[in-house]
């Protein structure tokens, strides 16, 4: 009831949240506007703009631009879980190192 979902806009190369109430662009992280003083999202909750790093190349990149392949964590040849591997979804050689990549590297002998 009465949550409000701010926009995300980009503004100078920044992202910004338009606030619902007035419509004026306030910085990412405020939780009031700085116009109308209102509540433009919520405290508790991650942010908007969450970024992840590229197990690959390791750079930090925007949600959107990260995917998740979930493999077996094989160690001296037992499952012992899963382990997540992020990568970047825009780029071919995140991907394709992703396919390879493992925390945990064998020793071949
Ligand atoms: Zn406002
Ligand atoms: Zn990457």
């Amino acid at each position: 009831m009465g949550e409000t979902k701010p926009e995300i806009i980009i503004e100078n190369g920044r992202p910004v949240i338009k606030c619902p109430h007035c419509g004026r662009n306030t910085p990412l992280d405020s939780v009031i506007c700085v116009k109308c003083g209102r509540v433009v999202r919520r405290v508790t909750g991650k942010l908007p703009f969450d970024t992840w790093k590229c197990h690959i190349c390791g750079e930090e990149r925007p949600d959107e631009r990260i995917s998740v392949v979930t493999k077996p964590l094989v160690i001296n040849g037992q499952t012992v879980g899963d382990q997540n591997i992020r990568y970047c979804n825009d780029r071919p050689a995140c991907i394709e190192g992703a396919k390879e990549f493992s925390f945990f590297k064998e020793v071949m002998k």
